[in-house]
């Protein structure tokens, strides 16, 4: 048996398992191993390390695609000095994802500009840089997706989708009032990940009024509401709009400019 058609089977048994990064890296590795005198398990240790590290890049991006998070804010681009309303400790304990151990639920209710969906993407982004599958959709297009899967006969397989991700981010709940039809089918995700996956949501109405969401069926809010709020966290954010507050910032400096040039 010669060196080079240990090679050549070598190269096949890499192909066959699709270690492509391994079958790659492999004549890099064999001329290190030769020129350092590794010892077998060095080199199969250093091979194989390289495999390893390309598939787990591989499905971190694969999870942080399937996770369509709108924006690359992360935790720790939060600037809590602008909204001292936000627990900051409390924020870094969610950050742990310790919550999603229990399928927890987040809620973050608060007016427009505070803050609600960059705190619930950094979320997401914690859990996928966890290795977790976190997925993020508005309340209006989880709706529209169901309505579409009704009409298509895709209801389960949809429902299914939902119950899926360890993190489910539905953002914007109460913006708009949803039809009873895609108020059940919210009520539906919720109730089949109770107590099962965690789910972190935003608001912009103060619990009390989530009957309005369900066109005033207080059962329908009261039934979700009973789950969502059973093992929860809820964060109230009751500051003045971040965006407000930039936009503020820079009509005072425009002020100040145009002053000191009159
Ligand atoms: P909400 O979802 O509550 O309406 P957003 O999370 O969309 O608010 O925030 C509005 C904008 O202001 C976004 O661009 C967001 O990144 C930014 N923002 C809000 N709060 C903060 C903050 N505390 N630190 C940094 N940026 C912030
Ligand atoms: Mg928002």
């Amino acid at each position: 048996m010669s060196a080079t058609s240990d090679y050549q089977r070598l190269r096949a048994h890499l192909a066959f398992l699709r270690m492509t990064a391994a079958a790659e890296a492999l004549p890099g590795v064999l001329d290190e191993a030769r020129r350092a005198e590794l010892s077998h398990s060095a080199f199969l240790e250093r091979l194989l390390g390289i495999e390893v590290d390309a598939v787990d890049e591989r499905r971190r991006a694969s999870l942080a695609r399937f996770a369509s998070l709108p924006s690359p804010f992360t935790l720790a681009d939060f600037d809590f000095s602008a909204q001292p309303s936000v627990d900051r400790s409390l924020i870094a304990e969610l950050g742990t994802l310790r919550f999603v151990e229990d399928a927890t639920n987040v809620l973050f209710i608060g007016p427009p500009g505070v803050g609600k969906t960059m705190l619930a993407v950094g979320l997401g982004h914690a859990a996928v840089a966890a290795g977790m599958r976190a997925y993020y959709t508005t309340a209006t297009e989880l709706a529209a997706r169901c309505h579409r899967a009704a009409l298509e006969g895709r209801w389960a397989t949809t429902m299914r989708f939902y119950a899926g991700p360890r993190v489910l981010i539905v953002d914007e709940v109460g913006y708009l009032p949803l039809p009873a039809e895609a108020a059940s089918a919210l009520f539906q995700v919720v109730s089949q990940r109770y107590l099962k996956g965690s789910i972190v949501l935003t608001t912009n109405l103060g619990i009390a009024s989530w009957g309005k969401v369900f066109n005033d069926d207080a059962m329908v809010a009261g039934a979700m509401l009973d789950r969502l709020l059973h093992r929860s966290v809820v964060v109230s954010i009751d500051g003045d709009s971040y965006r407000m507050r930039t936009h503020r910032a820079r009509a005072e400096a425009t002020r100040k400019a145009v002053r000191s040039h009159g």
